[in-house]
């Protein structure tokens, strides 16, 4: 690792100590290949991918919605990693020769299975518009892809009072996994966390229990359904607001970030991240 990359770890490091909202970081980026041992589809386009691979066995999760970088192949290609060592994983990426460079895209462990060395992620498939969908939807028992450990955004486990947590599809495997590992939702919602989630299609939620998650039905934009529809939930009142999460289509995730702010939840209590932008890839 290069001296300007341990500085910069340890100063986010202690940055992510300060605050509540601040995103849980890895002393350690475990890289390594793993094999597609499952494919199923939960509905409405949301399919869970189960990996396998012996570098599960030793890793440790460092939070309820940890999440990784999928390193995909070239279609009909081989998988080539990048360089493991590097901190910038998309630097390592963009030095691997361009007819042979693979696709970084990120998604949640929605659960690990230490034992069986095994993750399931549910990916949010939409088509050829992207290389992490159109991976997905060919997915197949046996295809190779990368794992590359990133870090864990929630850090609401310990703090007791009211929780509001907001998402559209592809943070569902990360409210589910959170829920969990509150306790189950029935736990979950006699803690005081709340659940305010924004599809397209409810049929997308068939492989999950959210509990007594609010579910908006989305006929416009990201965010159309859910971030008014909290603006007037808060508006109500209630018990002051101790931690907010908010995870998903970019506007949607500051739209809600918005809304809590407006309503008095301190700003550094509320963690927000775009884990996509309409229109725009990843990259
Ligand atoms: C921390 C983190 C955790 C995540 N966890 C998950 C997860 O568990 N499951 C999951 O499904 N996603 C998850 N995502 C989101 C996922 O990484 C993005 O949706 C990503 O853009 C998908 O890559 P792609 O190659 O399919 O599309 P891209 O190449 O990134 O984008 C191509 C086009 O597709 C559009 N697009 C991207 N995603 C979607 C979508 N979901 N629906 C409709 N259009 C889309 C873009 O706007 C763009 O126009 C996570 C993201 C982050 C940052």
């Amino acid at each position: 690792m290069k001296v300007a990359e341990k500085v910069y770890l340890k100063a986010a490091r202690l940055q992510s100590r300060l605050t509540t909202a601040s995103p849980v970081l890895r002393d350690d980026q475990p890289q390594f290949e793993m094999t597609v041992v499952g494919v199923e589809d939960l509905g409405a386009g949301m399919r869970r991918v189960t990996f396998e691979a012996p570098g599960l066995t030793g890793f440790e999760c460092c939070g309820p919605d940890e999440y990784f970088g999928l390193v995909l192949p070239r279609p009909g290609g081989a998988l080539v990693m990048p360089d493991p060592e590097p901190l910038n994983v998309r630097a390592a990426i963009a030095d691997i020769a361009e007819d042979v460079r693979p696709d970084l895209r990120w998604y949640t462990i929605r659960a690990h299975d230490a034992l069986a060395g095994r993750i399931d992620v549910d990916i949010v498939t939409h088509g050829d518009s992207g290389p992490g969908s159109a991976w997905t939807v060919r997915a197949s028992v046996g295809d190779r892809a990368g794992f590359r450990a990133s870090g864990a955004l929630y850090r609401g486990l310990d703090l007791p009072g009211r929780q509001v947590l907001v998402a559209d599809e592809t943070a569902v495997p990360s409210v589910a996994a959170i829920l969990e590992a509150l306790g189950g939702p029935a736990a979950a919602t006699a803690r005081g966390v709340e659940v305010h989630v924004e599809v397209a299609d409810p049929a997308v939620l068939g492989g999950y229990d959210l509990g007594a998650a609010t579910v908006h039905v989305r006929r416009g934009v990201p965010g159309s359904a859910v971030v008014p529809a909290l603006d007037t939930h808060l508006a109500r009142g209630g018990a002051p607001v101790v931690y907010a999460w908010a995870c998903g289509e970019t506007d949607l995730a500051a739209g809600a970030r918005r809304a809590l702010v407006r309503h008095g939840v301190d700003r550094r209590r509320v963690y927000f991240c775009g884990y996509w932008k309409l229109g725009r890839a990843r990259g």
